[in-house]
């Protein structure tokens, strides 16, 4: 090829972080072929029907600090389609109470940090006094904490909290509540530098951090509708239904693709697949040691879905303590659901111990336990029930897991890595996604001598 031609990129893997790359590097101005072995965009985060239903595989939320997701639902035309609470408030229910059920709240005022938060959690009513100051201690230290230090990636999240004289209660009724849903791990088997990356962006960054943002449409639309088609006004080339069998380099340097039917040219790879299929596709060479990338382990997170004949909860979501139950979302109007009825959705996290039960015995389950939490659902006719498993819905973020996440360049010229568990400092998450097909495609880019600003310096 000449020099006045677009240099080429094949992006594999259509999740969060290829569609972020493809895009990246399509306004960079190469010509870029997007390949995902699945019919449809949006890898772990998508939806699906289920007769008038439109059912997300899984309830994802994110925060006001995500700025890399927000900067994706922008630049996909999406963002009033997931917009953020104005401001932090979660109602916590604890069923479990020997006085009977307790509602309390996690919100915040409009103080400074770390004074946002001191309201909410001196009202806590779901901990003692005691309790409470003591909180105030670990969250002090844990300011002072660097999650990228690798001193703490080796050491578990529940061990330091029980320096910081964290109760067992604390620990389910605060660092667990929202440590588990972020990281998709209890303390125990979370890294201390994950966690604090967490607590550190959310809680203590600026007041606003941790508002809550949620997609009032199905994640489809978002990931796949309007992602396609700002990838089709960038001039990317989306090929679905396409996967990649393997990666190659030619004798003059290049890289070749090989997918059914067709092999695509490119001076530039972009592999955004998981560690897996990641580590199966390499070339010999590309990664020191490859074989760390099967150290990565997964987590799986389940969902359950109810639907009732009418209305049974009056929050858009809430937490719940006492239960197996963790969170539930009103997933009404964003199914789509017609009628009186109304859709809720249980999202399990670390759910090793629930993800494989069968349907009926997570009926048994999980139907008194909203009976409890929702008094309104006693007597309530159930329209529908149905689960959602996804068994490797994210890396596992086990102390020790960051020295085996590679960063997004290789060994070869040319071939770039990203995925939410590629070294973004992040558990897995949408944002963690899309900062690491940033960080490929501005790899990629300074390889190539462009200049490229990242989009989240511009917008700062
Ligand atoms: C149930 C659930 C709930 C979650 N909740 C949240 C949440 O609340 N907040 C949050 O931020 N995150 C959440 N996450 C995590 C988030 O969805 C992921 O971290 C993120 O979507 C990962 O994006 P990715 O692009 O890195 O990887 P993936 O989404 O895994 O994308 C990889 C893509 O590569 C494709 N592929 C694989 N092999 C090939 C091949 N050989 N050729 C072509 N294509 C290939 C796959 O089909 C897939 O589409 C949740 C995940 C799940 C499953």
């Amino acid at each position: 090829m000449n020099d006045a031609q677009p240099k080429r990129a094949v992006v594999i893997g259509g999740g969060l972080a290829g569609i972020t790359a493809a895009l990246e590097l399509a306004d960079a101005g190469l010509a870029v072929t997007l390949v995902e072995g699945r019919p449809r965009l949006g890898g772990l985060a998508f939806s699906f029907r289920r007769g008038e239903l439109t059912v997300d595989n899984g309830q994802h939320v994110y925060l006001r600090c995500c700025t890399a997701y927000r900067w994706f639902l922008d630049r996909v035309g999406g963002a009033e389609l997931a917009p953020v609470q104005a401001k932090l408030d979660v109602p916590v229910l604890d069923v479990a109470h020997p006085r009977g059920p307790r509602l309390g709240r996690l919100r915040r005022d409009a103080l400074p940090v770390p004074l946002h938060l001191a309201r909410s959690l001196a009202t806590y009513p779901h901990l003692s006094l005691a309790e409470r100051a003591l909180v105030g201690r670990a969250a002090l230290a844990l300011k002072k904490l660097d999650p990228a230090d690798p001193a703490l990636d080796g050491v578990d999240f529940a061990t330091w909290l029980s320096r910081y004289g964290q109760s067992g209660r604390t620990i389910e009724a605060l660092w667990d509540l929202v440590g588990v849903a972020t990281l998709n791990a209890t303390a125990p088997h979370a890294s201390l530098g994950l966690a604090a990356m967490v607590f550190k962006t959310g809680l203590l960054s600026e007041p606003g951090a941790a508002d809550i943002g949620w997609a009032r449409v199905p994640l489809g639309e978002l990931h796949d509708t309007l992602a396609r088609k700002a990838l089709d006004a960038a001039g990317v080339r989306t090929e679905t239904r396409t996967k990649a069998e393997a990666i190659s380099r030619t004798a003059s340097g290049s890289w070749q693709v090989e997918v059914a039917g067709e092999t695509l040219d490119a001076e530039v790879v972009v592999l955004a697949v998981p560690q897996k299929e990641t580590h199966d596709l390499l070339p010999d060479g590309a990664l020191e040691e490859p074989g760390r990338l099967l150290g990565i382990g997964t987590a799986p997170i389940l969902n359950v879905h109810v639907v009732y004949d009418r209305k049974v909860l009056r929050q858009p979501f809430f937490a719940a303590l006492g239960s197996p139950v963790q969170w539930v979302f009103d997933r009404t109007d964003s199914s789509g659901l017609k009628g009186q009825g109304q859709y809720l959705a249980i999202s399990q996290s670390a759910a090793q111990d629930e993800i494989e039960l069968p349907v009926a015995e997570l009926r048994a389950r999980y139907l008194p336990e909203l009976e409890k939490l929702l008094p309104a659902a006693r007597g309530a006719e159930i329209l529908d029930f149905f689960v959602t498993r996804e068994r490797t819905a994210t890396f596992a973020p086990t102390p020790g897991v960051g020295r085996l996440r590679p960063s997004a360049r290789t060994r070869a010229d040319g071939l770039y890595l990203a995925g939410a568990w590629t070294a973004t400092g992040w558990p897995a998450t949408m944002e963690g996604a899309v900062r690491s097909g940033f960080s490929a495609a501005g790899a990629a880019l300074s390889t190539l001598g462009r200049p490229h600003v990242h989009p989240l310096q511009e917008a700062a």
